[in-house]
């Protein structure tokens, strides 16, 4: 019988890919359901060509003219119930969670608390809610497969030995734009620069986390709780080639590394396929021809994000919730062109700093933290968006 997936954000370049992999895996995926934001028209496309029989359309406004023009025997469910309705569906499998940020949450929680398996490629919805979505896993018996690269690495490298003889986990960083040009100054990049990823062709959101190392952040914090690993034994490694996707070291000193190609539709595949592999529609590395491959340490002092999100683990309870939206709202008013690329950081590190953390988070507490960090981030961010307007006239 095919395994049959729901996709939720459907639109993104993760969803994207999925339908991708879906189709090249026709006879072993059956798209089942699709869900976007407001850009349903091509979410009702897809769902007409993969005989997908629901989508779920999170805008109201867009939810009625998607039903508007559905065709009979497509499914419109509407608003953040809709999400819900389509995470719960009856006639899946698997739900494969692609929404940008905490939007994923509460989709991601009513999933696993009936016990769903969840392919997980939105991160924030661990960096916020990783105590309550892996207590509700444990309650439910419900599974999580990482979608994101490095953790799928993770995942496959843990086969190799026993859990209680892993060392130390090891992310790969690409590093992003700037790691290689000690120059730049980051008071002065631009949205175009930062938006220009060496290796990975990636939505606007990730591709500037990768540029501030915050992506790598929110990857340790998600990595701890995918794998029930302290974040003191998880570290960063700087390999620009991005083709050793991550390591695990055992404690014997042996490395097991994940290499592959830089495509997201392999690691997408995987979690669509555990525990079994299929031929992708992916060019295999030629080994052969790669030449060198290098490695570095991060640096920390350039890059703080990695240093903020090390803090917010350790201090746990509703930080890491905070850091994560504070950075959505940086991230989103650098996009804006209202602050410069160096205030991202900043931000996150003053709402950090004025949270008083909640120990014990419940799911309402660490949606309001969630909104007072959003509120704070955009606050502090206005106070630049102004000084830099009256610096320009
Ligand atoms: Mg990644």
């Amino acid at each position: 019988m095919k395994r049959r997936l729901v996709i939720l954000g459907c639109s993104g370049s993760i969803g994207q890919n999925a339908i991708r992999v879906a189709e090249t895996l026709s006879d072993f995926v059956q798209v089942t359901g699709l869900a976007v934001k407001s850009s349903w028209r091509s979410a009702l496309e897809a769902a007409i060509r993969l005989g997908a029989k629901h989508v779920g359309v999170e805008d109201e406004v867009a939810a009625r003219q998607c039903a508007a023009e559905a065709p009979t025997g497509i499914q419109i469910h509407g608003g953040r119930q809709g999400l819900r309705e389509l995470a719960l569906l009856e006639e899946a499998d698997l739900l494969l969670c692609a929404v940008v940020g905490m939007a994923g949450f509460e989709p991601v929680m009513a999933a696993v608390e009936q016990g769903r398996t969840v392919a997980l490629a939105t991160k924030e919805v661990l960096v916020g809610g990783g105590a309550l979505v892996t207590a509700a896993c444990r309650r439910s018996g419900a599974r999580l497969l990482p979608v994101d690269s490095e953790h799928s690495a993770i995942f496959q490298c843990l086969a190799g030995g026993d859990r209680n003889e892993v060392r130390k986990l090891i992310l790969t960083a690409s590093g992003g734009p700037f790691t290689g040009r000690p120059e730049v100054d980051f008071d002065q990049v631009g949205c175009a620069e930062a938006l220009c990823h060496p290796r990975w062709k990636m939505g606007r959101k990730i591709t500037i986390d990768s540029a501030t190392l915050m992506n790598k952040g929110l990857e340790l914090i998600e990595a701890c709780w995918l794998f029930e690993v302290p974040i003191e034994r998880i570290e960063v490694v700087i390999h620009p080639e991005s083709i050793v996707h991550s390591l695990v070291e055992f404690v014997d000193g042996s490395l097991l590394a994940h290499l592959g190609p830089t495509d997201m539709r392999l690691a997408i595949q995987y979690a669509l396929t555990w525990p079994h592999r299929k031929p992708a529609a992916v060019t295999p590395l030629q080994i052969g021809k790669l030449g060198a491959l290098h490695f570095q340490e991060p640096d920390e002092r350039r890059f703080p994000c990695l240093k903020l999100a090390r803090e917010a683990a350790q201090t746990g309870g509703s930080m890491p919730a905070v850091m994560s939206a504070a950075n959505e709202i940086a991230v989103q008013l650098f996009l804006e062109d209202a602050i410069p690329f160096s205030a991202i950081w900043a931000i996150i590190e003053a709402v950090m700093a004025r949270h008083a953390t909640i120990a014990d988070p419940d799911v309402g507490a660490i949606l309001a933290a969630d909104r007072w960090a959003r509120e704070e981030a955009m606050r502090t961010g206005k106070s630049w968006k102004t000084a830099r307007r009256s610096r320009r006239s």
